[in-house]
């Protein structure tokens, strides 16, 4: 089986592996990387006979409109993948015309995608025209999935994996495989206890409130809102809900079954206000006790309004709840206490702070999961410290590590 990533090897970001095996190529995940400006992977080989999307995170899906310019490739991805993936292709859209850059697709093949999703199950197959590929959960997010391609070997891609259970989902559950290829975002580091971390979360949330400030709580729309907002269910405080994630809340509860537990995700949407017009948000940003919006790295979005109403108030706080990128607002309000509006640099004069919620398997947790596989063959891949994985699995497994581009067979 010949294997070449059309990007996203060495990086976080713009991810794309083609197989080819059995006179077949497959595509797994066909991803953006959502920097200023965006950059994208390498072109499309002229046939896919089948795409596999992992999850809707714009780094796996968000070149996946493209797919539409090749005659009657299939996209394979879970019902909840499917939907968030078109809500997100639209909004990217959006972002490149208000940003002025080109556009990778147009709105025209967002909508054929519609007919080109096949939509599997969790833990489903999809067999066609002699492709065989199961579907196993991934945690990381709801309708995260792996793919295992039954083909000359067993190959598994593991897409974004989590291996602790959260709030939104339950951990992931690696199948064994020959070949593994496995994600490396958290290579080298561990993540902090995450009860520990959401103790921490809650009290300073509380305390927030309790000495008469907002709790500002920035926050990505597709996972990590959601997650929050069930850390912070038991306190009974009055939250608030703005931005994207209203809309993927919607898509969630048409598929309650990707969810740990459903029943306990409708009483917190129950439970919440959301934001609805300007006039809310205008009411939110003076009254709300917490807010969890969007963009969760303050580069755009409602956040920046609720910023600007409490900016010189000492008593409010900024939580920062997902990884900042290197030269994004949140980045440098952590390492240099500003943001930068419209060119404007400000010091918020909130009180800063920032918990761990990683969606991604730490370390150890990475280790594990090759052990779990049995696979013979792994290839790292989706990190930028791959080497300090590939030390630590040396001496157990054939460890390879390549480079975009770059043809290889496993
Ligand atoms: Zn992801």
């Amino acid at each position: 089986m010949e294997l070449q990533f059309l990007g996203g090897a060495s990086e976080v970001g713009s991810l794309g592996l083609v197989a080819r095996d059995q006179g077949r190529t497959l595509l797994f995940d066909y991803g953006i990387t959502p920097s200023d400006p965006p950059t994208y992977p390498r072109p499309l080989p002229s046939t896919v006979d089948a795409a596999f999307i992992s999850h809707a995170h714009l780094d796996h899906m968000g070149m996946s409109p493209v797919l539409c310019r090749l005659p009657k490739t299939r996209i394979v991805a879970t019902p909840v993948t499917g939907a968030v993936t078109e809500l997100l292709a639209r909004d990217n859209l959006k972002v490149a015309r208000l940003e002025g850059y080109l556009a990778p697709y147009t709105g025209e093949e967002i909508r054929a995608l519609n007919d080109r999703f096949q939509s599997i199950d969790k833990r489903g197959s999809y067999r066609h025209h002699g492709i065989d590929v199961s579907l196993h959960p991934a945690g990381h997010i709801p309708g995260a999935t792996m793919f295992l391609y039954h083909g000359s070997k067993d190959l598994l891609f593991s897409g974004d994996v989590l291996r602790i259970p959260t709030h939104l989902v339950p951990p992931a559950e690696p199948p064994e495989c020959d070949v593994l290829v496995l994600e490396s975002t958290y290579a080298g580091r561990e993540h902090e206890d995450r009860t520990e971390v959401e103790r921490r979360f809650r009290a300073k949330v509380k305390e927030t409130v309790e000495r008469g400030g907002q709790a500002i709580i920035p926050a990505f729309a597709v996972g990590r809102a959601q997650e929050v907002l069930l850390a912070l269910q038991s306190t009974g405080l009055d939250i608030w809900l703005d931005g994207m994630a209203k809309k993927v809340n919607s898509i969630y509860q048409h598929h309650l079954e990707y969810l740990v537990d459903g029943r306990k995700f409708r009483q917190a949407l129950d439970s919440v206000h959301t934001v609805m017009t300007s006039e809310e948000r205008r009411h939110a940003a003076r009254e709300a006790e917490v807010i969890i919006t969007t963009g969760g790295m303050l580069d755009g979005g409602p956040v920046l309004a609720y910023i600007a109403e409490h900016r010189q108030d000492s008593k409010s706080s900024i939580l920062i709840t997902g990884f900042q990128v290197d030269g994004s607002n949140g980045r440098q309000l952590l390492d240099r206490g500003t943001i930068t509006v419209d060119g404007v640099t400000l010091r918020p004069e909130c009180e800063v702070a920032k918990f761990d919620f990683s969606a991604h398997a730490g370390h150890s947790d990475l280790v594990r999961t090759v052990r779990e596989s049995r696979a013979k063959t792994v290839v790292l891949m989706h990190g930028d410290e791959r080497s300090k994985l590939a030390e630590a699995l040396q001496d157990e497994v054939e460890v390879l590590v390549p480079e975009n581009g770059h043809r290889f067979e496993v």
